[in-house]
């Protein structure tokens, strides 16, 4: 069995959200299961993309889905759908110089980097950005009068990254979309509802399956189904690039079923888990611990350890870091001195090791003073 040790890897204790950089989100023993089933089994692997796709059409009360590797890929190949338009001649040749409809409208704020440009994506999908507004605000006007016979698409991005102050609403984008009969892409990569965006008008949504998920690495394209039957099409030309595996495909579906079947830890459930291991950190000289509301105002709640002794809380971030296995936190606030415990990813056990490791840390700070 392969485990940390037999690629020298440190085990990690996540305590800091949803991070890529971690690794997102751990998969559960049923999601396992159907990733065994598939990973065991043979399938004819076109049948397998429509069906899963039109099952989870179904459960999302959309026309059709298609599953891909990635949210990334998602942005790709959707943008490259609504520039070929179903012709096989644009699959084979995705950059042709014969097809000059390629702009993509993005309002200017839209135009983040998650990890990686959405302008990256969208280029990659044979895409050109055309920026509509401002970097602090963008209206329907601000892409309607943007558009112009080379529009392929507009392209929203919903996601904390991008501003918030002063930016239409997906409605709004629905409206200039119809106004000009252009297709509307919604990047929703880590958001928590799979139907409001279709539901809004959007006719691709697009959705990250270790999200919100919490599914296994894979993406989501779900709407209107001559565009999804456009998506699926790419499958020839630069998808082959994307491919997601067959044992991917049925965990992601049933990451889907349970995320929808499953009730979300409340705030309430986080708090009660919280209380003790508020009341055993207020022990260790030099912490102070309260329980605090996410700053967004969800339903989250986390520890916030103020750091109020010798040591500063970067320097106890680094030594929870360094260590094995290592303590991953949230750090937005630890200019101000404080540490935020986010539990959603922590088990009881990863708990009292977080507990005794801040007790050796901040006992190593005293002897230092003594
Ligand atoms: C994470 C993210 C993506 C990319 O998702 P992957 O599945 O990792 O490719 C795209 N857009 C936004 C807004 C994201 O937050």
């Amino acid at each position: 069995m392969i485990g940390y040790e037999t690629f020298g890897l440190k085990e990690v204790i996540n305590a800091s959200g949803r991070m890529t950089i971690l690794g997102v989100s751990k998969v559960s023993e049923r999601v396992m299961e159907a990733q065994r089933f598939g990973g065991e089994h043979f399938f004819e692997m076109s049948e397998l993309m429509i069906q899963t796709g039109a099952y989870l059409a179904n459960l999302l009360k959309t026309e059709d889905a298609q599953i891909v590797s990635s949210a990334s890929a998602g942005i790709a190949q959707s943008v490259a759908a609504v520039i070929g338009e179903g012709s096989l001649y644009h699959a084979y040749h995705p950059y042709t110089e014969t097809i000059t409809k390629r702009e993509i409208l993005l309002p200017k704020g839209h135009n983040v980097d998650y990890g990686t440009p959405v302008e990256v994506m969208v280029n990659q999908g044979g895409g050109t950005v055309v920026e509509a507004g401002y970097a602090n605000m963008c209206t329907g006007e601000h892409l309607d009068m943007l558009v112009t016979p080379n529009t392929a698409a507009i392209l929203y991005i919903k996601s904390h990254h991008t501003v918030q102050k002063s930016m239409l609403n997906v409605e709004e984008a629905v409206a200039v979309a119809q106004k000009h009969q252009i297709p509307l892409i919604v990047d929703a990569a880590a958001e928590e509802d799979l139907f409001k965006y279709t539901q809004a008008g959007a006719d691709l949504v697009i959705y990250s399956g270790a999200k919100a998920i919490e599914g296994p690495s894979a993406g989501l394209v779900i709407g209107k189904k001559a565009y999804i039957d456009w998506v699926r099409l790419q499958g020839k030309g630069i998808a082959r690039a994307m491919k997601i595996g067959k044992d991917n495909v049925l965990g992601f579906t049933q990451a889907v079923i349970d995320y929808l079947a499953q009730e979300k830890e409340s705030g309430e459930a986080m708090k009660q888990r919280l209380l003790p291991f508020v009341s055993t950190v207020n022990l260790i000289p030099g912490l102070e611990a309260v329980i605090v509301q996410d700053g967004a105002g969800r339903d989250i709640y986390r520890a916030s350890v103020k750091a109020v002794g010798k040591k500063t809380a970067p320097a106890i971030i680094a030594e929870l870091k360094n260590a094995d296995p290592a303590i991953y936190t949230r750090e937005y606030q630890a200019n101000k001195g404080i540490i935020e415990f986010d539990v959603r990813s922590v088990n009881e056990t990863e708990m009292t090791k977080i507990v005794s490791r801040l007790q050796d840390i901040m006992n190593e700070g005293e002897n230092v003073c003594h």
